[in-house]
C-alpha cells in the first residue's frame, strides 16, 4: 500500500525564469541550509519514535515540494526482533518518503538518505547548539540531517538549471537506517533496480574524505534451548543451554585471525547474552548475539559457513540451537561502474577546487544494499563533522555549501554519460 502525498497548492515548480549556474545559486546558502539543518535537528526522530519520524518527513515535505516531483510515503514491513526469552516479537517503523521526476527519462538517479537518529525521545541530546563560527553541535546535524539539507540544495540548484531536462532522478529518506533498514530495505532493493547511478548523502569521513568500499555486516541471534532440571535433586537430568551458548560464543571469537591472509579483515564480535535464572536450576534457555563484518562475498560464504559448522558441533544431546539472523548489509566491493563513478566525481571535484581522497570503511550504509542489487553507488555526498552517534556530534558549517556544489555538478554531468 503506498499513500499518496498532497501537495500543498501553493507551491508550485522551482521558478524557470532565473536559472543560473548551480555553483553560483549555491554559493550563498550557508544561512538558510544550517537554519533548515537547525529546524530537522529540533525534532527528535530517534528511529524507534515514529511520530517524531513523520514530523521530519512532513517538514521535508513541505522543503522539497518546490521540486515539483511526484511524493509518496512507502509504509514500513516493520522488523522481527528475537527478545532475551527468545520470541519472535514485530515492531512498527517510520514510512519511506519517495519523490520522483521525469523517472521515464534516462539516466536514473537514485538520492537516499535516512530521516532516522541513534537518539531517542529519552536521551539528553536534544538540540542544536553553535559551538563556534564554523561548528554546529546536534542530534543528526551529519548523520544525516545535515546530508537532508545537502541533497535539497543540490536538488533546488539543479533543477533551476537548463540541464535538468537530462535526467530522471528519485529521491528515497527511510526512518529505520540506525538499526540497518529493515523495514524499508524491500522499497530500497525495489528503487535501486530501476536507477541507474546511486548517490547516498551520508558524511564525509571525519578528514574530509569520501568512502569507496564498505565492509558487510551481519547480526546474528543464537537462540540455545537445552533441558531445565533441579540443580540438587535432577542436575544429570539437566541440559545447559548457558553453557553450550559459552561454548559456542568462544568459539565464534576465536575465528577472529587479524593476520590471515585470506580472512584476517573478518570480525566476529560477541555482543550480548541473555539467559539463565535461579541458580539452583540447571537452565534450559540462553541467547547471544553477535556481530560479523567482512569485506568480500567470499569472506561472507566463509564466516556464514564457520557460524554453521560451529553451530552443529554444540548441538545434540538435549542441546538444540537456533541461528536467526542474516547479512543485511552485503560488504560493498568496488566494481567498474563505481569506479566509473568515482572518476566523475573527482573530476567535478577539480574543477571545483577540492580534491577528494578515497578510503574505505568498517561501516556498513544503505550503499551497501544499492551495491548488493547491482546499483553503482557512492554513498558519501553530505557534509563534514565527526563523533556521530554520541552527544559531541558535530557539522563543519563551511562544507554545506561545498557538498551541495560537488552533488550538484554530478548530477549535471550524469546527464553526459
Ligand atoms: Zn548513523
Amino acid at each position: 500500500m503506498i499513500a499518496r502525498v498532497t501537495e500543498s497548492p501553493a507551491r508550485a515548480q522551482v521558478e524557470s525564469s532565473h536559472v543560473m549556474d548551480p555553483r553560483q545559486f549555491l554559493a550563498s546558502r550557508t544561512a538558510e541550509m544550517q537554519q533548515q539543518i537547525e529546524t530537522l535537528c529540533n525534532i527528535n526522530s530517534g528511529t524507534y519514535n515514529i511520530a517524531g519520524v513523520e514530523r521530519v518527513q512532513n517538514q521535508l515535505i513541505e522543503w522539497f515540494a518546490p521540486l515539483g516531483g511526484d511524493m509518496q510515503r512507502v509504509p514500513s514491513a516493520g522488523q522481527l526482533l528475537i527478545d532475551d526469552q527468545g520470541r519472535t516479537v514485530h515492531q512498527n517503523l517510520g514510512p519511506t518518503l519517495v519523490i520522483s521526476k521525469r523517472i521515464e527519462r534516462r539516466p536514473r538517479v537514485l538520492l537516499c538518505i535516512h530521516c532516522d537518529t541513534v537518539f531517542g525521545p529519552d536521551h539528553d541530546f536534544q538540540k542544536c547548539r553553535q559551538l563556534d563560527a564554523n561548528v554546529l553541535n546536534g542530534p543528526g546535524v551529519i548523520d544525516a540531517k545535515g546530508g537532508l539539507i545537502v541533497m535539497l540544495h543540490a536538488l533546488l540548484a539543479f533543477e533551476q538549471s537548463t540541464y535538468a531536462e537530462r535526467i530522471g532522478w528519485q529521491v528515497v529518506i527511510n526512518a529505520d537506517e540506525e538499526i540497518g533498514s529493515p523495514g524499508s530495505v524491500a522499497t530500497l532493493h525495489a528503487l535501486a533496480r530501476e536507477a541507474d547511478w546511486g548517490l547516498l548523502f551520508e558524511p564525509t569521513m571525519p578528514d574530509g574524505s569520501m568512502v569507496s568500499w564498505r565492509k558487510g555486516s551481519g547480526n546474528f541471534t543464537l537462540v540455545v534451548r537445552g533441558q531445565a532440571a533441579h540443580a540438587g535433586r535432577d542436575f544429570a537430568k539437566g541440559r545447559n543451554a548457558l553453557v553450550a551458548l559459552s561454548r559456542l560464543l568462544v568459539a565464534i571469537h576465536e575465528l577472529n585471525q587479524p593476520t590471515h591472509p585470506d580472512w584476517g579483515d573478518v570480525t566476529f564480535n560477541v555482543g550480548r547474552v541473555a539467559g539463565g535464572g535461579a541458580v539452583n536450576v540447571v537452565p534450559d534457555l540462553a541467547i547471544g548475539r553477535v556481530n560479523i563484518r567482512v569485506r568480500t562475498a567470499a569472506q561472507q560464504t566463509w564466516a556464514e559457513a564457520q557460524l554453521r559448522r560451529l553451530v552443529g558441533e554444540v548441538s545434540g544431546d538435549g542441546i538444540h540451537v537456533a541461528v536467526h539472523g542474516e547479512f543485511s548489509s552485503p560488504p560493498k566491493e568496488i566494481g567498474k561502474r563505481t569506479e566509473q563513478l568515482q572518476r566523475l566525481i573527482e573530476s567535478c571535484a577539480a574543477e571545483l577546487g577540492m580534491p577528494i581522497q578515497w578510503n574505505g570503511s568498517g561501516g556498513a550504509s544503505d550503499g551497501n544494499k544499492f551495491s548488493s542489487v547491482g546499483l553503482a553507488n557512492i554513498d558519501t555526498f553530505g557534509p563534514a563533522g565527526g563523533e556521530i552517534h554520541s552527544d559531541r556530534e558535530f557539522l563543519r558549517l563551511d562544507s554545506l555549501v561545498p557538498s551541495a556544489q560537488l552533488a550538484a555538478a554530478v548530477l549535471v554531468r550524469l546527464g553526459d554519460v
